[in-house]
């Protein structure tokens, strides 16, 4: 009976593919085509052991070598380029907060497949207010909520972003860290003393946002702070 009801609602609402926007047959996946897909497949080659993206070489990437690391662990899910990078942009930019149902899934699966840490806390990369009012709505705290709910752990709110800032996607590596310096302050009454916590985000591209949350969660006495994102970029790109 749910499967007709379904049906039907596809027939009324017909599926678009969430990659490249074709129109999806009613009795095939609900999100992506065939082609798509692929990009969406887990990464099998090496990763860098401390931030998890993809790179060409053992160890660590030049990021995570070169500079001051403050997270202990990172986890990326898949890697940004074709149909993952077109969907998230649909889901950041475009309204696509649906998409979130598909993504919180997507961050779900590789946790449970790769992590092992137990954490007191998931919290989200925080946006700053007046781009949530102009964007309506929080898209990693919409996945992290379902990652919480999958790991079976308390999704809070641990940071606050006080400081307006340019996107990064339009910064170089240098102009990221000056730019997303000091951007975080603590939440009021947030439990981060002694506390196991995983940060989720979207994308992880140079990791300055990641380390700047990271950073201010050590300070304030967090015991462990891993993150998890949803897609990052291979360390050439
Ligand atoms: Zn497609
Ligand atoms: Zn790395």
């Amino acid at each position: 009976m749910k499967r007709a009801a379904e049906l039907l609602l596809r027939i009324i609402y017909p599926c678009k593919c969430i990659g490249c926007g074709k129109l999806l047959d009613i009795d095939k996946d609900k999100w992506l085509c065939g082609e798509c897909a692929e990009d969406f497949k887990e990464t099998t080659g090496q990763k860098c052991q401390s931030c998890g993206r993809p790179i060409d070489h053992s160890g660590k990437c030049a990021d995570c070598r070169d500079g001051k690391i403050y997270f202990d662990k990172g986890f990326c899910a898949l890697e940004y380029k074709g149909a993952v990078r077109n969907a998230i942009l649909k889901f950041k930019y475009k309204g696509k907060f649906r998409y979130s149902e598909y993504f919180g899934k997507i961050l779900s699966d590789y946790a449970a497949g790769n992590i092992a840490e137990k954490y007191h806390y998931i919290t989200a990369v925080p946006l700053h207010r007046s781009r949530l009012r102009e964007r309506g709505y929080d898209q990693s705290e919409l996945i992290a909520k379902i990652l919480a709910d999958s790991m079976g752990v308390e999704y809070r709110t641990l940071l606050v972003r006080q400081r307006h800032t340019v996107p990064q996607n339009k910064l170089n590596k240098k102009q990221r860290q000056e730019n997303i310096k000091n951007a975080f302050i603590p939440a009021e009454n947030a439990d981060i003393e002694g506390r196991s916590i995983l940060l989720a985000d979207d994308i992880f591209t140079t990791g300055a946002t990641i380390n700047e949350c990271s950073k201010i969660l050590k300070k304030q006495g967090a015991q462990r702070v891993d993150f998890i994102a949803l897609s990052s970029r291979s360390e050439e790109s």
